[in-house]
């Protein structure tokens, strides 16, 4: 292993390679600090080369490795369990193309998304992928993760917004499938294999994106809707009369709006009278003269009385982020409330409500006290549904039922047709509790690939499967 050390300081140069505990630290505990686990050394690759070559002298020593980005997954997939080469693919930050006639920008996978998204806007176009960690957050972790976040509506998840890939393969050799192309039936789609395979098929380097037009005109609403059933027909209203202009559409329970605002200074409801259920609605438009309010009344019509209440539309921008900040500070208020049970689920959007309805009542039969806090992208069927402890609950004793509240809520979503993991992935977190829901068959299915692209299991064992 000695040798091992020596080949990798060749490789980057000594200064990349950290192997002292305070330095490696930041690297081996996740966002959450819910892992935390110790590294061989953690290596910081500065091309494709090294970090091929890196993963070359990983397999002839039969070490495995752990793809890094910016650590802010949620499920432990980045997090070393021990003796593994941490490979942080951070100083991989170029942007190496950006060709506007065919609205695609080539990146390396350690820029963060922040960074990609102004390098489009200061081109005069837009990559509309968005999701609160995107200052850490990197393309490659986004795309190892297929990441959703708030314009999953409109443009897809983080798989519908990628052309092309270049991959170091487990046994070192690149892949350079670096393709703009929007039409290429030559085979198997081989990109999609390594897209949300969070770092367990190979090594994403770099990235062609899809490109779009800017938004040149927004409206934000905050809109008062009777129960979740309502959410949903609103929504298919909205999508009749905007079409793809409805660009975000979440749904916030009226728990996870109060603890915003017992928790968030200068949060306020929007609305007058206090409502069980909002929607915070953005219509978008490449026009800067649409008439987005004009659309949003025509939606409202007449029939929509029954479902919704009061609607406040932001008058400028500064209103437009007090809306949004409302949703986006919910998971940092119910941190601050104690200890909580996550649940990252997606459903058709035709049996949420009833998800809601069930669950609701059989945690609250089964886990007197129990508080519910729902929230997330109602338009893409993804809830955020947590749970927090009884007001004057013990935090350890709440915690300690994690298990059995996992399973009635994965048992119902399971019934329903759901998925136990919307955005955030298996990583360690859901890796034993996704056998219980995947079938015999599509188990086999994912260790066969596993199998044919990693035979030695190098890369990033522990996680997914
Ligand atoms: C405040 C906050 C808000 C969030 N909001 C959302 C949200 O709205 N939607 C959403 O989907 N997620 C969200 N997340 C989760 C997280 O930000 C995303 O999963 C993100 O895409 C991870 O990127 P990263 O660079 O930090 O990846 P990391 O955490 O470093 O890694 C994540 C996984 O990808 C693998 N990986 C990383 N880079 C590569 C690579 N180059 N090649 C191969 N494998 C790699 C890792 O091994 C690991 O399994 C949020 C997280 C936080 C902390």
């Amino acid at each position: 292993l000695d040798d091992l050390r020596q080949r990798l300081a060749d490789i980057v140069g000594v200064d990349h390679v950290l192997t002292k505990a305070d330095e490696t630290a930041p690297f081996v505990t996740d966002w959450r600090g819910r892992y935390s686990g110790a590294a061989f050394a953690v290596v910081r690759p500065g091309s494709t080369r090294e970090v091929a070559e890196i993963v070359t002298a990983c397999a002839a020593a039969g070490v495995s490795v752990v793809p890094q980005g910016g650590n802010t997954g949620l499920v432990g997939g980045a997090t070393p369990r021990g003796g593994e080469v941490l490979i942080n693919l951070a100083r991989l930050d170029r942007v190496r193309d950006l060709d506007t006639a065919n609205a695609t920008m080539t990146v390396e996978a350690g820029c963060t998304l922040q960074a990609v998204q102004e390098a489009a806007n200061a081109a005069g176009s837009m990559f509309p992928l968005s999701l609160a960690a995107q200052g850490s957050a990197t393309i490659g972790g986004n795309l190892s993760t297929n990441a959703g976040g708030v314009h999953v509506l409109r443009y897809g998840t983080a798989r519908d917004l990628v052309l092309g890939l270049e991959v170091v393969l487990p046994d070192g050799r690149i892949w350079s499938g670096l393709r703009g192309l929007r039409k290429d039936n030559t085979g198997y789609d081989l990109k999609q294999c390594f897209i949300g395979a969070e770092g367990t098929l190979g090594l994403i380097t770099a990235a062609v994106l899809k490109l779009f037009p800017p938004v040149r005109a927004r409206l934000v609403a905050w809109a008062a809707v009777a129960e979740p059933a309502a959410a949903v027909r609103l929504l298919e209203r909205l999508r009749a009369a905007c079409g793809e202009r409805v660009s975000a559409f979440e749904i916030i329970g009226r728990a996870a709006l109060e603890m915003v605002l017992k928790h968030i200074p200068d949060a306020r409801d929007p609305l007058p009278v206090p409502s069980p259920w909002s929607v915070l609605i953005e219509l978008a438009d490449s026009d800067a003269d649409a008439d987005l309010a004009g659309l949003l009344a025509r939606a409202w019509g007449d029939d929509a009385a029954d479902d919704c209440g009061e609607i406040v539309v932001a008058g400028n921008e500064k209103q437009a982020a007090a809306l949004w900040a409302l949703r986006e500070n919910i998971s940092e208020s119910q941190r601050r409330e104690g200890v909580s049970i996550k649940h990252d689920i997606s459903l058709p959007r035709s049996r949420i409500a009833e998800f809601l309805a069930r669950a609701d009542h059989e945690l609250q039969v089964a886990f007197p006290g129990i508080r519910i806090v729902t929230f997330g992208h109602i338009g893409d069927g993804n809830l955020h549904y947590n749970q927090s402890k009884p007001e004057r609950g013990d935090n350890q004793a709440f915690i300690a039922q994690s298990d059995a509240v996992n399973r009635l809520v994965h048992d119902l979503v399971d019934k329903l047709g759901g998925s136990i993991s919307a955005e955030h992935g298996l990583g360690q977190l859901k890796r034993g509790e996704i056998l219980r829901y995947k079938s015999d068959v599509e188990m086999d299915l994912m260790r066969r690939i596993k199998r044919a692209l990693d035979p030695q299991g190098i890369m990033n064992p522990g996680k997914v499967i």
